[in-house]
């Protein structure tokens, strides 16, 4: 089958052609500065997310596209695999819009400029939360007044469900065990990050919670903090807006070291700078808390993955994290941890207690997939 796989942000559309059988990436593209016209539309046709499907049709030229897949941030409570769309269904993404306004809205848009562009085409959502619905209760809740979670979903979410599936079972199969009995632990770093815990081969717990703000030390991103600095924070006059800004936009490894790019960050601390040293130093602390903590949750984890830009491309900050885990008995390869590959691979030592890995995450194969299946079994 060959899918338009759909990634809409709020300005940006990215969509990449798969050929399922093949595994192959047949045509991909980026638009972005979508509604972001200055000066009058003539300088920027793309006006909205159905003046950026148009771009796209075009790119598509004579190539047949089977069916589109796309990612939706919030699945909510409700979905907890991919579907079919629909009416009803792109209501109820719709509905969940508070939950995520920065992504749900764009996804809905996105939905809505196919289908009237292509209204015979089948389309499915694949949700980022839903590899998470199987958390049990004792971990999705926030210990405080049920009322906030009846009236307002206040619970743990999670997300990047998508990309912890997909490597988990490429984890597994890696090791030669089938999905369903794989324990584990996937750390996926990219800008945003979240650790998950995989406890036959099902999530039973991650860092990300309510919104992606919780956990680890991220790009731009503070993870967990003392919700009273927010309280604080408001007493001092600063408005909502600008606390959000705040922890999402100017913290984590940006705020610590000036930089949010792994790269700068690893190249500064090298160098001698003590705020590089720093900001490495919390972040991979964090990390290793997490994984000893969901080394405990999945009664022993089998391996510890690492996946998505940060995870797959910096053997420095893999060896921060896994130094700190020497009590569980992790020990590195230090000469396979350096090499660079496209592959999955191992890189702890024969001595290691636990196997460490590392698989490059593919969420575009994984909702291509996802999709095809779903579009094929219901045909
Ligand atoms: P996104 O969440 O936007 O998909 P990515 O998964 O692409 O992000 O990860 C981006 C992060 O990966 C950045 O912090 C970047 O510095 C880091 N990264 C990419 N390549 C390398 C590399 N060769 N060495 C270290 N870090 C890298």
């Amino acid at each position: 089958m060959q899918i338009l796989v759909i990634n809409s942000g709020s300005s940006s559309l990215k969509y990449q052609v798969r050929d399922t059988q093949a595994e192959e990436v047949l045509l991909e593209g980026l638009i972005e500065r979508i509604g972001q016209a200055e000066g009058g539309a003539a300088s920027n046709p793309v006006t909205d997310h159905a003046a950026a499907l148009e771009l796209v049709g075009a790119a598509l030229g004579e190539l047949r596209i089977d069916a589109v897949g796309h990612r939706v941030v919030h699945g909510g409570e409700r979905f907890s695999e991919p579907v079919l769309i629909d009416h009803e269904v792109t209501r109820a993404i719709e509905r969940l819009n508070p939950l995520a306004p920065l992504h749900n809205p764009a996804n809905v848009l996105g939905i809505r400029a196919i289908s009237a562009k292509w209204p015979e085409l089948p389309q499915v959502a694949v949700f980022d939360t839903a590899f998470h619905r199987t958390l049990p209760e004792y971990a999705w809740r926030y210990a405080i007044p049920a009322e906030l979670y009846e009236r307002h979903g206040i619970r743990r979410y999670g997300f990047h469900g998508t990309s912890h599936e997909f490597v988990s079972r490429q984890a597994a199969d890696f090791l030669g065990l089938p999905g369903q009995s794989f324990d584990g632990v996937v750390a996926h770093l990219g800008n945003g990050a979240s650790v998950t815990a995989i406890k036959a081969g099902l999530s039973i717990d991650t860092s990300m919670g309510f919104t992606p703000l919780e956990g680890l030390v991220m790009g731009t991103r503070s993870g967990d903090l003392d919700p009273s600095i927010l309280v604080f924070l408001g007493r001092q006059g600063y408005s909502a807006e600008q606390i959000d800004d705040l922890l999402n936009r100017e913290s984590g490894l940006l705020a610590l070291s000036g930089s949010n790019d792994m790269r700068s960050v690893v190249e500064a601390a090298g160098s001698g700078q003590q705020a590089a040293q720093l900001a490495l130093a919390v972040a991979s602390y964090r990390l290793a808390k997490y994984i000893g903590a969901y080394h405990v949750a999945v009664g022993g984890m089998k391996a510890l993955v690492f996946t998505a830009g940060i995870g797959e491309n910096s053997a420095e900050f893999r060896a921060l994290v896994v130094a700190k885990l020497a009590a569980l008995g992790l020990v590195l390869d230090s000469a396979a941890n350096a090499v660079r590959s496209k592959a999955a691979r191992l890189i702890s030592a024969v001595d290691s207690a636990i196997p460490v890995l590392v698989v490059p995450t593919d969420e575009e194969r994984a909702i291509a997939e996802a999709t095809a299946g779903l579009v094929s079994r219901l045909s």
